[in-house]
């Protein structure tokens, strides 16, 4: 038996960045991780897979050259690739790295699975450790497996596969067209597979705006790629090797897909199991641990990241690690808030968001005005030339401010920051109109489209565009 300041249970995404924080501080800190220091979005999830879409990105520019700007040949090679995402971001997923970096800032860490064992105490293989300030679980999620008949006898890839993989398959069908589904669909397909996107719900990325899917779902189609919504899967299984060795799928109307590869990418859930959550007295039948503003979860017990629920993504794990350490060491800080949570997905149109979707904020209650300007038709997306993209604003007309919106387009995720900033800092959309925007920008068409500026220009190159005139009215 040991004791320590603080446990973190998961020293992943989250976990090592509290980890670092309170070592920073002089704390005694003890990590137990089985797996990899740095977690799921260092090794597995967002840097490589980054990489990897920016490399496709390339491709796709690339194949734009011709007739615009003289000629290009693009020829992919998924090896390349492979061999930089081991060698550049992943360093061939060898632990010790990690373990060496949390150590050599003093920490202990401890590699297994743990759970927690009453309070303020954790039990790791056979050692039990007890903590003076508390425990902190940051245990991330787990792939979420739909009970499909016939899945279990397929040999399915899950997204590891596909950021592992050291040969592309020639297809590949994609079940779930989220976030994730979309990123790696639209990467392996410009890297030269037959990608088929099958999707339950009426549309690709569901959590966002109906404009954002239309947008990604034609690109998509246009880049070769076959998207089937409004298509939920019935059994799978793969023919024998001698017909083909296919994955065959089967849709609830009788009909069938088929690849070399199947591709699970339907979501994530909080990793509640086997960490000891009941004693301490919490039921983990609520599918998540359940956190106040500042993350705690008992009396010297906090949860962050993933296994919280409240939004999967890195930046609200790392939002949260630093409300943590704040709490843990006395330091002024805010609490936690959710209304202003950017999200993009890296699919090329990007699609960045902030807040509410408009049928969010509708459901909530509020009245609001909720305008589109296409990128097309805007000074920035007309000399870019890209035919697509656009931007939403979804604004409260009682509060006068914007409470979501989305940007599709070359840089939808950096135009998000402007926006997530006059979110969460409440700024009018009066303000907004009131600001200089840089000409002719991306992020410029944010003014544009609510009246900033050349208003009497936009009669010109958008003559049918009504959405100042609404944005004028919020707040009045
Ligand atoms: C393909 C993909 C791409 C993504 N891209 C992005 C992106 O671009 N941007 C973004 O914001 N988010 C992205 N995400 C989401 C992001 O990866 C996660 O939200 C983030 O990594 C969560 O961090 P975490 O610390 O909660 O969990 P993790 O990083 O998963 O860490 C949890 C850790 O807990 C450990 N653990 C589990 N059980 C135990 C136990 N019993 N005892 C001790 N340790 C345990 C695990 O080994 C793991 O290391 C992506 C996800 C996927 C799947």
């Amino acid at each position: 038996m040991s004791e320590v300041d603080v446990i973190i249970l998961g020293v992943g995404t989250c976990g090592e960045d509290l980890g670092l924080r309170l070592l920073g501080e002089g704390l005694k800190v003890v990590g137990v991780e089985p797996y990899l220091v740095g977690g799921e979005c260092a090794f597995w999830a967002c840097l490589p897979s980054k990489l990897m879409i920016r490399a496709g990105n390339l491709l796709a520019e690339g194949r734009r050259i011709n007739g615009k700007a003289g000629t290009a040949e693009v020829n992919a090679d998924w090896s390349l690739l492979a061999s930089r995402v081991r060698g550049e971001v992943t360093w061939d997923w060898e632990p010790k790295w990690g373990i060496q970096r949390f150590e050599s800032r003093g920490g202990r860490l401890v590699q297994g699975y743990g759970r927690l064992d009453g309070p303020k105490t954790v039990v790791v293989n056979d050692e039990r450790i007890t903590a003076r300030l508390g425990v902190v679980v940051a245990t991330g999620s787990k792939f979420i497996v739909p009970p499909i008949p016939g899945l279990d006898e397929v040999d399915y890839w899950g997204t590891h596969d596909v950021i592992g993989a050291e040969t592309l398959p020639a297809s590949i069908v994609v079940l779930g067209g989220g976030v994730v589904g979309c990123e790696l669909g639209q990467l392996m397909a410009r890297f030269g597979a037959q990608v088929t996107i099958v999707e339950a719900a009426d549309r690709l990325l569901s959590g966002e705006e109906p404009e954002a899917s239309e947008q990604i779902k034609a690109a998509f189609e246009a880049e070769g790629m076959t998207v089937m919504t409004g298509s939920a899967v019935v059994k799978v299984a793969r023919r024998v090797a001698e017909q083909d060795g296919q994955v065959v799928v089967t849709l609830a109307d009788g009909s069938e897909v088929s690849g070399e590869k199947l591709l699970v990418a339907v979501g994530k859930r909080p990793n509640v199991d086997n960490i000891g959550l009941e004693t301490v007295g919490i039921d983990s039948s609520a599918g998540a641990v359940p956190v106040d503003e500042w993350l705690r979860a008992g009396d010297g017990l906090w949860a962050m990241g993933d296994v919280t629920g409240k939004t999967l993504l890195t930046h609200v794990a790392e939002y949260q690690s630093a409300i943590v350490a704040a709490d843990i060491l006395g330091q002024d800080w805010q609490p936690a808030r959710y209304d202003a949570v950017p999200r993009v997905t890296f699919t090329d149109p990007e699609v960045g968001s902030v807040g509410m979707s408009e049928a969010e904020a509708r459901a909530a209650g509020l009245d609001v005005v909720a305008v589109v300007k296409n990128l097309p038709s805007s000074f920035r997306g007309w000399l870019h030339g890209s035919g697509n993209g656009l931007i939403k604003f979804v604004a409260d007309k009682e509060s006068g401010r914007l409470v979501g919106a989305t940007a599709v387009g070359p840089g939808g995720g950096e135009i998000m920051g402007f926006l997530s900033l006059a979110i969460h800092a409440k700024i009018p959309v009066s303000e907004l109109q009131s600001m200089i925007y840089a000409f002719p920008t991306f992020y410029g068409v944010i003014g544009e489209a609510i009246g900033a500026w050349g208003r009497g220009l936009e009669t010109v190159i958008d003559p049918d565009y009504k959405g100042f005139e609404l944005l004028d009215e919020v707040g009045k």
